[in-house]
Order: structure tokens, then C-alpha cells, then sequence
């Protein structure tokens, strides 16, 4: 089944949060053609997680820190992320990567803290317009990969799924072509067949991020390797999330 993220970033506060929600549960809670999971700004999550509750809507975590606790002032948890409601974490957002200087090996220790206390993880990579231009984009998701999934069997990454996010395409306007798309996550589930195996990397849910929009959305996600859609800005309309979430059980 596609899975469609929407990630609200840091936007809005607790008021338009909730409403969000409640819409968002209207017009997705018993929705069942593909799986949606949104992600709201930490600080609202247990009232985000509350509003959905009991819903086909899920909620996750914009990011989590490596360690389960401790002194680091800021940092939530995997632990207190699951506490709070939370079911899913994105780990290595390009932003996180460039404004918090995540880099590859944090990804992968934040990677393992998901997996070992249990929240679904959704691992971004992407290249940079100037990675792309230099024609190392095949090599920028490889070496994010091999890094983030080092020493983990498919059997340890379960649920895991992937969201190719072109860093060029995220809250740009610009989003890869569809063909542009296609070819670079049927390169990226070759790339995993080669390290975790044929049936994981077929079951492997690749999303597609970087200005999805309703106008698009279909367009992407009908592309053979492209197994649902990571939203930013479009997840904050419940009326354009929904659209692409509907537009996603098409496929
Ligand atoms: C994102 O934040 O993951 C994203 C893809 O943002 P946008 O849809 O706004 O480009």
C-alpha cells in the first residue's frame, strides 16, 4: 500500500494544529486506500496524537535524538517520542542535515535509536542541485544509504521506508519530472536489492518528496517505483493532503 507523509515542519501552533487534525481525521480518519502518517511540530503531539486518535491517520516525529536520555538539552527522545503518541520518526530530513548538521553517521545512529525503541522510521536522502549537475547523484544516495543501513539486516529495518527527497526539489516549487523520478528510485532499489536482498527491496516503500502537489501527485506516484509521496508544504491544507492521499490509493 502507498504511504503518504505530511510533514507540517515548523509551522502553525497549537490552535491551527488541532484543527488541522480534526479536518485531516474527517476527511482521512476511515480512509484505508493508502496509509497516512502526519508529523506536527513536536510541540503539539500529544494534542495532534489526540485528535486522531483511533483513526487511520498516523502520527509520527519530525526527528529524534541518538540517545534514549540524558544531558541534551532540547533533544526528544525515541523513547519519549513513543510515550507522547507517536508511532513513526522521520530521520535525516535534508533540513535537519543542513540547518542542524546531521550528518550520515548521526543518521544512522538515529536510525538505530528508532528501530530499537520501536518507532517506524521514514530515512530521507537526496542530492543537491550541484551533486545533481555534477552527475554524482547516484553516488550522494548510495554512500547515504550504505551509511544509515550499515550493519542492519532486513529483518532489524522492518517497516522501514524510504523517502528520495532531490534537496533541490524540497519547498522549491521545482519537482523532479516524473521520468527523473522513476529512474532514480529504481536506481536506489537496485542499490538496496544488492545489500538487503530481493523480497525486502520489492516490498520496500520508496516515497517521492519535493513539491508534491494535488496537480502532480498522481503523475509521480503512478511511476512504477514510486510507493507513495513524503508532503511538506501541501500537507498543511487538509484539503490538498487529502487529495494527494486519495490520489495516492490510485496506484
Ligand atoms: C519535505 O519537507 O519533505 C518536502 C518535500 O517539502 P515540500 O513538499 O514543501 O517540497
Amino acid at each position: 500500500m502507498n504511504i503518504v507523509g505530511g510533514n507540517w515542519k515548523m509551522n502553525g501552533d497549537l490552535a491551527s494544529s488541532e484543527t488541522l487534525a480534526a479536518e485531516l481525521r474527517r476527511s482521512l480518519g476511515s480512509h484505508h486506500g493508502a496509509e497516512a502518517v502526519v508529523f506536527p511540530p513536536a510541540a503539539f503531539l500529544v494534542q495532534v496524537q489526540r485528535k486522531l486518535a483511533g483513526s487511520s491517520v498516523g502520527v509520527g516525529v519530525q526527528d529524534i535524538h541518538p540517545y534514549a536520555k540524558g544531558a541534551y538539552t532540547s533533544g526528544i527522545s525515541a523513547p519519549m517520542a513513543a510515550s507522547a503518541g507517536a508511532t513513526w520518526t522521520l530521520v535525516g530530513h535534508s533540513e535537519r542535515r543542513t540547518w542542524f548538521g546531521d550528518s550520515d553517521a548521526r543518521v544512522a545512529e538515529k536510525l538505530h535509536a528508532a528501530l530499537e525503541h520501536g518507532l517506524k522510521p521514514i530515512l530521507c536522502i537526496g542530492e543537491t542541485l550541484d551533486e545533481r549537475q555534477s552527475g554524482r547523484t547516484v553516488d550522494v544516495l548510495r554512500r547515504q544509504l550504505d551509511t544509515a543501513l550499515d550493519g542492519l539486516t532486513a529483518a532489524a529495518l522492518g517497516d522501514l521506508v524510504l523517502a528520495y527527497e532531490p534537496v533541490w526539489a524540497i519547498g522549491t516549487g521545482v519537482t523532479a519530472s516524473p521520468q527523473q523520478a522513476q529512474e532514480t528510485h529504481a536506481s536506489v532499489r537496485a542499490h538496496v536489492t544488492s545489500g538487503l536482498g530481493d523480497a525486502f527491496a520489492r516490498a520496500l516503500r520508496i516515497q517521492y518528496g519535493g513539491s508534491v502537489k494535488p496537480h502532480n501527485a498522481a503523475e509521480l506516484m503512478a511511476c512504477p517505483d514510486i510507493d507513495g509521496a513524503l508532503v511538506g508544504g501541501a500537507s498543511l491544507k487538509a484539503l490538498d493532503f487529502t487529495s494527494i492521499v486519495r490520489a495516492a490509493s490510485k496506484q
